[in-house]
């Protein structure tokens, strides 16, 4: 196998191209426009025929936002470290900006865990990079 799970790894971390590991996911000069294919190794980031497949990555900035934000700010309100005021201000603007701070982090670390489970679909290793496919099994 080339690219290992490792490599997969560091590579969603540090928000690279699975395939390629070049900074290559988001369009140049744009914080959350994500590029339809890696222009370094043509790898389909983007994926248009696959529906809903990056819903899981709001869904891991969600989750993200409510267990490492929202739950200290509850907590801290909760055993009364926090007032009731400067809770709920702490908890609306974390709310609104924490999920648009980790946009493009959850959306890197979404494509990792969908490599490291499936690491013979990346082009790199065979594969087509694309969902839902049974190559090499
Ligand atoms: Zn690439």
């Amino acid at each position: 196998m080339k690219v290992t799970r490792v490599q997969i790894l560091a590579r969603g971390l540090t928000n690279r191209c699975p395939n390629c590991g070049e900074h290559t996911l988001f369009q140049p000069g744009s914080l959350f426009k994500v590029n339809k294919e890696c222009p370094h190794c043509g790898f389909g980031i983007e994926r248009g025929n696959d529906e809903g497949f990056f819903l899981g990555s709001m869904s891991l900035n969600y989750g993200v936002t409510c267990v490492f934000f929202l739950l200290p700010v509850a907590l801290l309100w909760y055993f009364k470290v926090l007032g009731d005021t400067p809770a709920a201000i702490l908890a609306a603007i974390g709310a609104l900006l924490v999920p648009v701070l980790l946009y493009r982090s959850t959306r890197s670390w979404f494509l990792m865990n969908y490599y490291l489970v499936l690491p013979h679909h990346l082009p790199a290793n065979g594969g087509t990079g694309r969902a839902g496919e049974d190559n090499n099994l």
